[in-house]
């Protein structure tokens, strides 16, 4: 018998043993379960300000875990080698002959390198959610020790993931590729309404801040990132308290990448001028790649 998963807008109905969209989700026993239960693709101690987060434990460092899939189709992917490439898919499949990291042993690292400036774990570099069974059992563990839990995601998500996730996620870097829904649809396979309701919601349960990849010919006009900046500065907490343009804003440069190698890096000039732009609105606006 099919099972639906509900983890995105995809709602993927998978026959038993079938993988979902994002190659991460499998339903197996008539449930839809995570794939990758530990099987990570990178694991690195980074400055937290690289996640970006710049208003959240500055100067400190943090373990930082990566896997594979992803439930959107960006053509300029900077991680393709583990999110939706052939490429990604091929990986995936030869680490997860390996063996599997527990939640235990990762938290168990997370807690041996706080002597070298750890505070804990963030999920990056692939989707996370897409595995978020794994982020909720580790950052429980990862709590129990005093550590932290961190996401750098898509936000493409329902928000019964972020009710699972209610307690154990300390902070947040969530994208805004576009404010055009016909651009994340066609052009980036995703859901804009799904993005901007994650967002909002996860901006009242933990500390977040959000990024725009600034690309040539798809985001880049000033009219667009005021609309971005608008909605960002009207952002409320969970008690519906204005967040009152506080939200930290990341607008960083694109690089020519994966299936949008050919496309010229964005002028620096644009990114800042855009970031002036945001500005206007936000108090904590950065110029990222520059
Ligand atoms: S998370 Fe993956 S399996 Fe689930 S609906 Fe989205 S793309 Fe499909």
């Amino acid at each position: 018998m099919a099972s639906v998963c509900d983890v995105c807008f995809r709602r993927c109905r998978l026959d038993e043993g079938r993988r979902g969209f994002c190659g991460a989700r499998v339903c197996a026993g008539g449930h839809v379960v995570p794939l990758s239960r530990g099987c990570f693709s990178s694991v690195s101690l980074d400055p937290i300000e690289k996640k970006p987060l710049r208003h959240f434990m500055a100067g400190s460092r943090i373990l930082s875990v990566g896997s594979f899939g992803c439930n959107m189709r960006c053509p300029f992917c900077q991680n393709s080698s583990i999110s939706w490439s052939d490429e990604a898919m091929e990986r995936f499949e030869e680490c997860r002959q390996g063996e599997a990291w527990s939640p235990e042993r990762l938290a168990e690292l997370a807690r041996a390198t706080v002597p070298r400036g750890n505070i804990g774990v963030a999920f990056t570099y692939n989707e996370p959610l897409v595995n978020w069974e794994y982020v909720r059992d580790a950052a429980r563990l990862l709590h129990a020790m005093g550590l932290k839990c961190v996401l750098v995601t898509n936000g493409c998500a329902g928000e019964r993931i972020l009710d699972e996730l209610d307690g154990l996620v300390d902070a947040m870097n969530i994208d805004l590729k576009s404010f055009s829904a016909s651009c994340y649809r066609r052009f980036l396979g995703g859901d804009l309404d799904m993005v901007r309701n994650f967002i909002a919601r996860a901006a009242g349960i933990c500390h977040v801040e959000i990024t725009t990849l600034i690309v040539p010919k798809m985001n880049d006009s000033v009219e667009e990132m005021r609309q971005m900046a608008a909605w960002i500065a009207d952002l409320a907490d969970r008690g519906g308290r204005s967040l009152n343009g506080s939200v930290p804003y990341h607008v960083t440069r694109f690089f020519p990448c994966f299936r949008l190698a050919d496309r010229p890096a964005t002028d620096v000039e644009t990114v800042r001028r855009l970031a002036r732009v945001a500005g206007e609105y936000l108090k904590h606006v950065y110029a990222g790649n520059c």
